[in-house]
């Protein structure tokens, strides 16, 4: 077995181990290999193996990747997005995870009603309070949501977190667990007007907490290409 399969493999199991250990089903949480810096090589067998879900951070080494990938995988943007660049994905990802501000919502309405497609979406939160860090306040998450539902050319999905980079996975849960109370709140507030049902959070370090807390989509990078350095 080559080495992505043998990763994957581990993955797979693990996400297995966390479902079951919180009464969910494997089934029910999406894997999304992350491909940032990864050849196509590599990222073809990825996806060979199964892994339909690509995710990429950056505009260029999406636009790059893109047209060398065969078969149909499913991209998604997960990375920090600037308005000038919505018109380069709009078409290529069927998900945008990072949307944290009104008028980048409104340049994504724009270009997504320019291609005649509705762009699914979610809203990128700031669980930690950290100050480096992109996406929405949690007080900032209700009025952000307000306006993005009275775009017509997007539909919001769901959340989306980038948790901390800490030693123990464990220092995450609560985190996570917050980020599951909100979508769960708001899940109910807007449910005449939205159907949410994508909570994307969980990374190499900490994804069997973020599943066992209920992530129903996880992003793998290091796990499943090994590490980047
Ligand atoms: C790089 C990245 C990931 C994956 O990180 P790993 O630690 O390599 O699994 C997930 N989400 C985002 C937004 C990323 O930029």
């Amino acid at each position: 077995m080559d080495v992505i399969a043998k990763n994957l493999a581990g993955v797979q199991e693990r996400i297995h181990r966390a479902a079951q250990k919180s009464g969910r089903k494997a089934s029910d949480i999406t894997l999304v290999g992350v491909t940032k810096t990864i050849d196509a090589a590599r990222v073809q067998r990825l996806y060979d193996l199964g892994v339909v879900n690509l995710g990429e951070n950056r505009v260029q080494e999406l636009c790059a990747k893109y047209p060398l990938i065969q078969g149909e995988p499913v991209w998604h943007m997960i990375g920090h997005l600037q308005t000038n660049k919505v018109k380069h994905v709009i078409g290529k990802v069927s998900m945008i995870h990072s949307v944290d501000s009104v008028k980048l919502g409104e340049e994504i309405d724009r270009q997504a009603a320019k291609a005649g497609i509705i762009m699914n979406v979610l809203i990128e939160v700031n669980i930690a309070q950290e100050r480096t860090k992109e996406g929405v306040a949690e007080s900032g998450v209700r009025p952000l949501l307000e306006r993005l539902l009275a775009l017509p050319h997007i539909k919001v999905k769901g959340l989306m977190t980038v948790a901390r980079y800490v030693e123990n996975e464990e220092d995450n849960r609560n985190d996570f667990f917050k980020m599951k109370r909100l979508f769960v709140d708001l899940a109910e507030e807007y449910a005449d007007n939205m159907n949410m049902g994508c909570l994307s959070m969980g990374m190499t370090n900490d994804y069997e907490v973020a599943i066992e807390e209920g992530a129903t989509m996880i992003r793998i990078g290091t796990g499943l290409f090994g590490s980047r350095l």
